[in-house]
């Protein structure tokens, strides 16, 4: 899960960094207000989408007055940029800034374990510095059990050059920073700029974090974000779906795909892909569902607006295919559907599944192939 700037910035503010006076809001009168009460009249109004490259864009905006927060914030609010719609903005006190940096600790996948990286180049783009001026990137990578070690930091920031005048706060910054990667299960934290004011002190002037949904620390970052707000990047039924226990997933397409387990979802969806056939989402079932989840499962899934079919493509191991069958039939009773379905069913109480399925009136394909062939043929009608 990416999190958007003011969600960042909380973490990192937990974790013991500074960041310029805040609030976030999604109205114009409101910006209006925090402008004049919050902030002393200036404010730096800035785009909460979960894409970087805001500034250049045109979704940050320094305002002098708290009429102009509001004029900026009107015209910000509801437009695009670089395709995602602001619907948040967050202002901020306008700091003056004398030198700019970057800093950031990510998951390699390569090796598996963090990465530490620091830069005197900040504020700009990092994969840019990295092309042209590599030799300006620091990076040290510790071990994952044992950790950021004092010395590594203390040599990230001598690499840098960094002045004896700020070397303590730039060692609490990276230490900092560490500790908030560990602690909140982050895949990055990463500040760019950190903005350095001309009386030394040090600020996070931007914020992006990725976390890992399913890590154990995800409990920790819904403690420090505000109810509910771990969710805000799920659609509706996304979120339906993981109040029901099911992963599932929206894309854009026309037919509805419902399969149990990662691998054989995937491959459906490839299956569909290769023949022509547009996924409109999928949900994973996962192993053992019984015919309630199922039902459930259809009930998402078909909930979604522009769908011209459904496959339902289950392999029977632990899950078995009359419970699978059940749930289907189930769920069709509840919601007569003039959606056309195409259903594959193989492997653990295979017999008794179709059995159910045929005195429902519906034919279950034998492969995977075949069951592609006939929603993409139904669907197309
Ligand atoms: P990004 O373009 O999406 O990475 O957005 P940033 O939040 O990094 O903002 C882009 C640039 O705007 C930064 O590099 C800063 O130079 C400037 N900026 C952002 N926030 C502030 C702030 O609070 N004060 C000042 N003085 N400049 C800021
Ligand atoms: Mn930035």
């Amino acid at each position: 899960m990416r999190l958007l700037e003011y969600q960042g910035r909380l973490l990192l503010k937990e974790a013991g960094i500074t960041v310029p006076e805040g609030a976030v809001t999604e109205s114009p009168e409101e910006a209006f207000r925090i402008t004049s009460e919050q902030l002393n009249g200036k404010a730096v109004v800035k785009a909460q989408v979960p894409v970087g490259g805001r500034g250049k864009a045109g979704g940050i905006k320094i305002v002098d007055s708290p009429e102009e927060a509001r004029e900026v914030s009107k015209s910000l609010l509801g437009s695009e940029l670089k395709g995602e719609e602001i619907s948040r903005l967050l202002l901020v006190e306008p700091v003056n800034i004398d030198r700019e940096f970057y800093t950031s600790v990510l998951l390699d996948r390569g090796t598996k374990g963090p990465i530490v990286i620091f830069s005197v180049e900040g504020g700009v783009d990092i994969e840019e510095v990295a092309a042209e001026t590599p030799e300006k990137i620091h990076k040290v990578r510790p071990d994952p059990i044992m950790g950021l070690q004092p010395y590594m930091i203390r040599e990230l920031l001598y690499e840098a050059e960094i002045e004896d005048e700020v070397f303590k706060g730039f060692y609490g910054l990276v230490e900092k920073l560490f500790r908030a990667y560990q602690e909140y299960g982050a895949t990055l934290v990463e500040i760019n700029p950190v903005g350095l004011t001309k009386g030394g002190e040090l600020l996070a002037l931007d914020s992006k974090v990725k976390i890992d949904d399913d890590s154990r620390a995800m409990e920790e970052v819904k403690r420090v974000l505000p109810e509910g707000e771990e969710r805000r990047d799920k659609t509706e039924l996304e979120r339906k779906a993981a109040d029901a226990g099911l992963q599932y997933v929206e894309l854009d397409g026309t037919i509805g795909v419902i399969g149990n387990g990662a691998g054989l979802v995937m491959a459906t969806l490839d299956v569909l892909d290769q023949k022509g056939g547009q996924p409109a989402n999928f949900l994973d079932v996962g192993g053992g569902a019984d015919a309630d989840l199922m039902a459930k499962a259809y009930e998402i899934v078909t909930e979604k607006e522009g769908l011209n079919g459904l496959f339902i493509n289950i392999f029977g191991g632990i899950t078995r295919c009359d419970e699978i069958a059940k749930g289907i039939v189930k769920a069709l009773e509840e919601k007569e559907a003039e959606l056309p379905l195409v259903v594959r069913l193989t492997g653990t109480n295979e017999k008794q599944g179709r059995k159910i399925l045929e005195e429902n009136g519906i034919h279950a394909a034998e492969s995977l192939d075949e069951g592609a062939d006939n929603i993409i043929e139904k669907s197309s009608n």
